[in-house]
């Protein structure tokens, strides 16, 4: 059903992505026909259509479902039992998603055509790129791609992030030659699982072939600003190599070794290039730092929309002016869009669904004036449970409304029938007859700093758990909120707390114990999920939390704050995370005492026993 094409003929390439908006309602109509007419039997369709494969059977039969509908099927695969629970095609393997279930990653059933419709996907983004930039195919990418830890499942099966996955794919190591494909990086760079070493023989060969740079990049901003960082630490290092020609002793991947040593070989120990490189590192400032080590590029490419749009001001200093481009939307369930418009400024960034990807359907919600997403039963909770009319509510591809806000549905060609994926989308016009939309932002996610994703219940949680550290000292915490402090790299969670003495009305700032602060620091890190833990232990992408203790008072002065700008006194509730600056300002203005964690949380990669116990 894919169809076949060159990515390096942006004549065709451009001609396809026309088709396929032209005719997003056939092709649609088409998908859903194929994934029933494929699946009818599987035990989880034939529980609501008893093997037929109607359309109309479908939409009034099949329910909307969120993760913790699908995942005992999804157990049960991981256990041993066929796919044809869910998938007539074999599932291959399993996808853990940053989202968690329960603490640990969700995980989304993938087969080995999956992998090849990613990668039509891949392809989709080519002539687009060309089609804005010139002569990407005169140079090479410097673009950061990591893997990421990995387990196998009681039945074998392996259970890893999607890009891991895909890295590690033949589709991947044997992408056919395409040279608007050429990366810095040699692939047993990207494939080295020590992310250090990983991170520092990919710099070095992007630093090495400078000259040849047209475009840099990484998934996520996220990603991208932890290398800038890891060069800030390492450039003196990274210059030493390049100026002997030898690659540093501590890379001791030997794949990994051996392909850096051939590259610093083929561009001989350069002295020149190190001193360059060393003059530009040593400046009195990073900004444009990008531009000055990478003359050529031609942008910035990683992802800053949705919870990434808090890293714009500093690529924008990094970058000097560099456009930052965010090329795709997708996800571990199935890859949605593509940005049609890749110079376009972060904040009118949208993505056009790919009619062919999956089978899509928009539950609309609304937006009050408080920013607030609230359903359209009037209801302001989030919660996963859906009126069983709902059903009724979806509306397909082609007849979403411009402006209006809607959750992502999909129906993917491996297993998820009718599956929330958590996402709001704002409309935003129209490519052909497939919308385009802005990605508003992911459902009950309120702290985020890397691939990260901390609801509000999350939150209390593990505040809970901290509460009763200080609680046997007299201390009661009777506010608190959060933000994602992304102003040093890499970014860390900060908590506001208001304390108060058990029955004694006294500064709480005097009788404030360090360690049992800190200890509550490492508590709340300890109690967040897995996905958390392994970006503080293992990725080393989140610093480690902060609690501010704030003066008496200090939330009531943020509740006037909120009432200003429009809440209102009765129904006032205190937010668990607060993104305006200014709200930031007003706590921060009355912040009495400052703690972080001192130790890193534990973590390793999750157990399926453990899960399916
Ligand atoms: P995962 O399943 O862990 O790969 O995470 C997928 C989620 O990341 C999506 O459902 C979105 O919430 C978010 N995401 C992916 N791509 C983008 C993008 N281009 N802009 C904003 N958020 C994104």
């Amino acid at each position: 059903m894919l169809p076949l094409f060159d990515p390096n003929d942006s004549e065709a390439g451009m001609k396809l992505l026309e088709d396929l908006t032209s005719n997003a309602y056939q092709i649609q109509q088409q998908v859903l026909q194929q994934i029933l007419a494929t699946n009818a039997g599987t035990e989880y369709l034939m529980g609501f259509l008893s093997g037929q494969s109607d359309k109309q059977l479908f939409k009034k039969k099949v329910p909307v479902v969120s993760y913790e509908d699908v995942k005992p099927y999804i157990e049960r695969i991981a256990n041993g039992e066929p796919s044809e629970i869910i998938s007539a095609q074999k599932i291959t393997e399993l996808l853990t998603s940053s989202g968690t279930s329960g603490g640990q990653p969700k995980m989304m059933p993938s087969t080995a055509e999956d992998l090849d419709r990613k990668t039509f996907f891949y392809n989709l983004l080519v002539p687009v790129l060309n089609k804005y930039v010139e002569d990407l195919d005169k140079g090479k990418g410097m673009y950061l791609l990591f893997i990421k830890p990995e387990i196998t499942t009681p039945s074998g099966l392996m259970a890893r992030p999607v890009l891991t996955s895909y890295y590690k794919s033949k589709n991947f190591t044997n992408r056919p030659f395409n040279r608007f494909n050429i990366y810095t990086s040699p692939d047993d760079t990207i494939l080295c699982s020590d992310s250090k070493q990983s991170m520092y023989c990919q710099l070095l060969c992007g630093l090495v072939q400078r000259d040849e740079v047209l475009r840099v990049g990484a998934v996520f901003a996220s990603a991208f600003l932890r290398a800038i960082k890891f060069l800030e630490d390492y450039w003196n290092e990274l210059c030493s190599n390049i100026r002997s020609g030898h690659v540093s002793d501590w890379i001791t991947d030997l794949s990994c070794r051996n392909a850096v040593s051939e590259i610093l070989l083929l561009n001989k120990a350069n002295s020149d290039l190190a001193d360059l490189i060393e003059r530009e590192c040593s400046g009195s400032s990073w900004e444009g730092i990008i531009k000055k080590l990478w003359p050529r590029t031609k942008f910035i490419e990683v992802i800053v929309t949705g919870s990434m749009a808090q890293y714009i001001p500093t690529l924008e200093f990094f970058g000097g002016g560099l456009p930052l481009v965010s090329t795709m939307y997708a996800s571990s369930e199935c890859y949605f869009g593509i940005n049609f418009k890749p110079l376009s400024k972060p904040c009118d960034v949208s993505y056009t669904l790919i009619p062919s990807m999956a089978y899509f359907e928009f539950l609309p919600v609304q937006r009050n004036v408080g920013d607030q997403v609230v359903h359209c039963n009037g209801t302001v909770s989030d919660q996963n449970c859906l009126e069983e009319d709902q059903n009724d509510k979806l509306v397909d591809l082609v007849d979403v409304k411009l402006g209006q806000y809607y959750e992502l549905v999909v129906t993917t060609f491996t297993g998820l029938y009718r599956y929330r994926v958590g996402d709001i989308l704002m409309v935003t016009g129209f490519h052909n007859n497939a919308p385009q939309f802005r990605f508003v932002h992911r459902r009950n996610v309120v702290l985020s700093i890397d691939t990260d994703k901390t609801s509000e219940d999350d939150l209390l949680k593990a505040v809970t758990k901290a509460k009763l550290v200080l609680e046997p000292l007299g201390f009661l915490l009777t506010e608190y909120t959060s933000y994602a402090d992304t102003s040093s790299i890499p970014g860390h969670y900060v908590l506001f707390w208001e304390l108060k003495m058990k029955g004694k009305n006294i500064n709480v700032e005097a009788e404030l114990d360090g360690n049992i602060m800190e200890e509550c620091c490492s508590t709340v890190e300890e109690w967040l999920d897995s996905i958390y833990r392994r970006c503080r232990k293992k990725d080393k992408s989140i610093g480690p939390l902060e609690i501010r203790v704030v003066k008496q008072g200090g939330f009531d002065a943020l509740m006037d704050f909120c009432v200003c700008q429009g809440s209102s006194v009765n129904q006032y509730k205190t937010p668990r995370c607060i993104k305006s600056e200014e709200a930031i300002r007003i706590l921060d203005s009355r912040v009495v005492a400052r703690f972080f964690s001192q130790k890193t949380p534990s973590w390793e990669p999750f157990r399926m026993d453990i899960i399916s116990e």
